[in-house]
């Protein structure tokens, strides 16, 4: 698979999980609140905190949740070299940011083979170049937008290990890692 000139293969991992149950293994909203704080998307992005709904309410109104797991992995030509900053900005947006298009797609697909069914996104909204919270005006786009698992208190790196069967690798400076997994999922 390539996006523009970066090559690389998918490999996709899925679960189904009682909400009940994950909530109960993987769901902790104080804590994650907390890494959310320490974000530049805090408070500037409609699908970030802080939000004006308690999030374990909004886990409860579901009682699936389908994991869906990207695994984006570089050949090891690439990951044995060193790069510079922007040219791993570079790739990586190239990489993630077109899996993640392709990922948004099929699960408004599911939303809609699903009635009732809500879908999680693989990290914040991207859908404007700049979210309306910055200039204090409502989501220009409600219906496209979506909460992430994270943003909502869930746990992603235990999800991956203890669902998904995976591990997330984190990356070093000018290095880019064997692997990158998206994690979203469908609530229903
Ligand atoms: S759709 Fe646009 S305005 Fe709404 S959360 Fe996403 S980026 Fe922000």
């Amino acid at each position: 698979m390539e996006a523009e000139n970066v090559r690389y293969t998918v490999e996709r991992y899925e679960a189904d999980v009682p909400v009940e149950e994950y909530m109960e293994a993987c769901v902790d909203v104080p804590t994650f609140l907390e890494c959310c704080k320490q974000c530049g998307n805090y408070g500037k992005v409609w699908s970030c905190p802080s939000y004006d709904f308690e999030p374990e309410d909004y886990w409860r109104k579901y009682g699936n949740l389908h994991l869906i797991g990207v695994k984006i992995c570089f050949p090891t030509e690439m990951t044995e070299k060193t790069y510079k900053k922007e040219e791993l900005d570079t790739l990586v947006q190239e990489t993630l940011w077109a899996e993640k298009k392709k990922l948004s797609e099929e699960l408004m697909e599911m939303e809609q083979e699903n009635p009732g069914s809500v879908s999680l996104s693989a990290g914040s909204c991207l859908n404007c170049k700049q979210c309306a919270r910055l200039t204090g005006e409502p989501c220009r786009f409600p219906d496209k937008m979506r909460y992430s698992i994270e943003s909502i208190g869930g746990n992603v790196g235990l999800t991956v290990t203890k669902y998904l069967k995976q591990e997330l690798i984190w990356m070093e400076e000018g290095r880019l890692p064997e692997h990158f997994i998206l994690v979203c999922g469908l609530l229903s």
